[in-house]
């Protein structure tokens, strides 16, 4: 059963994500089509201003599907994942640097670190690719400044807490916190849809929490948003906390036993 929701799961990202795509294509050839027909009209007629003018906006259709297709293929090529043991408080650590260049000067940055936090098991370069897209889109909520708490802790989740398809136990917390401009229910309700952004062209892909929603499903984990319009948003990573010891390294064969001198 839990197999069949995962795959549910990701036919209708599929299935969204295709229908986006198929969207904005559709819109941008109808764009591109309706410029070259009114350009080869005109041949011969019209005025050079005019037919530059049909060229270029067929240009710039044409442009932005390519662009459109280069963002489809990157998210097809995500790598498989590879989990393992991840210390949360190492790998916030490890990012600080890029962290605060990535958001600039006027955001704080506070890690809020749990005492004794659990590993947990998954893929450590995604969820810092992860962490990285919620910093993101953290700092493009305080456009003025602000404040960004990584906060990390145990907890427990029950059957009543968790949705249809996840196991009860336990889990490692990891959010990120913002200042920002909140976000309203309808911006909640289609977050994770792939290319789903109200960011300007050029600004947002909308695949920032589609990447995090993808990461935590296959990591067995859950994403949840609170926001508060004009308060702040925090965004909770709840992933799997790792039962299996440290992977041991391989035994030291020592110099006088290794091959002949
Ligand atoms: P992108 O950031 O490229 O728009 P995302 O998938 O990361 O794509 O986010 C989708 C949308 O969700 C954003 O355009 C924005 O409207 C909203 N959003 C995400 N994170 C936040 C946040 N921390 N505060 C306010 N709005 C947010």
């Amino acid at each position: 059963a839990e197999e069949a929701l995962r795959h549910a799961q990701k036919m209708d990202a599929l299935g969204q994500l295709t229908g986006g795509i198929a969207h904005d294509f559709n819109n941008l050839l109808t764009a591109i089509t309706g410029n070259l027909e009114l350009l080869i009209a005109r041949l011969g007629f019209g005025d050079q201003e005019t037919l530059r003018g049909y060229a270029s906006n067929a240009k710039a259709g044409a442009t932005r599907a390519a662009a459109l297709t280069q963002r489809l293929l990157a998210f097809a090529r995500r790598q498989p994942l590879r989990p393992d043991t991840t210390e949360p408080d190492r790998l916030v650590r490890g990012m600080e640097d890029l962290l605060r260049r990535t958001v600039g000067e006027q955001i704080t940055i506070e890690a809020r670190m749990a005492p004794d936090v659990w590993p947990a098991w998954c893929d450590a370069n995604q969820l810092e690719i992860a962490l990285l897209n919620l910093a993101v889109n953290a700092r493009d909520a305080m456009p003025a400044g602000g404040r960004i708490t990584i906060a990390a802790e145990n907890v427990h989740l029950s059957d009543k807490e968790l949705p249809l398809g996840s196991k009860p136990g336990d889990y490692v917390r990891l959010s990120v916190g913002d200042t920002g401009s909140g976000m309203p229910p309808d911006v909640i309700n289609r977050a994770f849809d792939p290319f789903f952004t109200t960011k300007p062209i050029g600004q947002g892909t909308g695949l920032g929490l589609s990447q995090v929603y993808g990461f935590v499903n296959q990591s067995h984990g859950l994403v949840r948003i609170e926001s508060q319009p004009g308060r702040g948003t925090t965004v909770s990573l709840y992933l799997p906390r790792c039962l299996v010891e440290r992977a041991a390294r391989p035994v030291e064969v020592p110099e006088s036993v290794g091959a002949p001198a």
